[in-house]
């Protein structure tokens, strides 16, 4: 049966709502699935640059690398008939601005490619993905997933998921002027703290400071 890799990018599990957001809409958009493993964790270097090889070179790669290490992610495999491109329709497209907005990007991500997770693309990158979380980053497909993810679900569904469009807002007028970063990344991090209740000051900067970078990225390609 078809496999496919889902990471919980660092925006979405430390937004801990959004993480229990995501797997609920994930469990009842694809009621027939099965979950294996289920891993949170900080991202190993060599781990996050074997995963992202395929985008080496690339002008986006070292930002994608920082930004998968900003703070944990969330790791587990689905198992399902097509289950690659049906988890990759309910992600929505790449850019959050070009998600469609009842899509997991277009309804919790931030900007551009601060984008919630991570889904294999297709079922041959899929087995190697997961190959490759389970040699290097442990990930445990004989663990049942949904148990523990209905765990988080119940641990975190009520934390607060209110600040995306400021975010959003702030982010749009950053790119207006793209001067007085601190200011944006400060107002940034303020609304973040009630998003993500256990992480601290240095991991919620790192995150503000990320989203800004991933715009940053547009500035300096023109
Ligand atoms: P996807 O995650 O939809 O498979 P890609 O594999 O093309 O997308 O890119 C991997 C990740 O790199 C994206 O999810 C996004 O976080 C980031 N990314 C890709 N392209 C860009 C870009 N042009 N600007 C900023 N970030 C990007
Ligand atoms: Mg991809």
């Amino acid at each position: 049966m078809e496999q496919t890799l889902l990471i919980l990018k660092p925006d979405a599990t430390m937004r801990r709502g959004v993480g229990a957001a995501v797997f609920e809409q994930i469990l009842s958009s694809l009621p027939d699935v099965k979950l294996k493993g289920f891993l949170e964790i900080a991202v190993p270097k060599q781990v996050a640059e074997k995963h992202y090889a395929i985008h080496e070179g690339k002008f986006f790669y070292s930002w994608l690398l920082e930004f998968i290490q900003v703070g944990n992610v969330l790791a587990t495999v689905l198992e399902g008939q097509d289950i690659v491109s049906r988890l990759r329709e309910v992600l929505g497209a790449t850019f959050v601005e070009k998600a469609s907005p009842d899509s997991l990007r277009g309804k919790y991500g931030i900007v551009g490619g601060v984008n919630v997770a991570h889904a294999s693309d297709e079922p041959a990158n899929a087995k190697k993905e997961v190959s490759l979380w389970q040699e290097e980053a442990n990930l445990d497909l004989f663990q049942d997933g949904l148990e523990p993810i209905n765990a988080y679900i119940t641990k975190w569904a009520e934390t607060p998921v209110v600040a995306t469009e400021q975010i959003r807002q702030i982010c749009q007028e950053y790119a207006g002027e793209y001067t007085n970063r601190e200011t944006y990344q400060n107002e940034i991090f303020e609304l973040l703290i009630d998003e993500c209740p256990d992480w601290c000051e240095q991991d919620l900067n790192r995150l503000a400071n990320a989203i800004l970078g991933n715009m940053d990225l547009d500035r300096d390609k023109d």
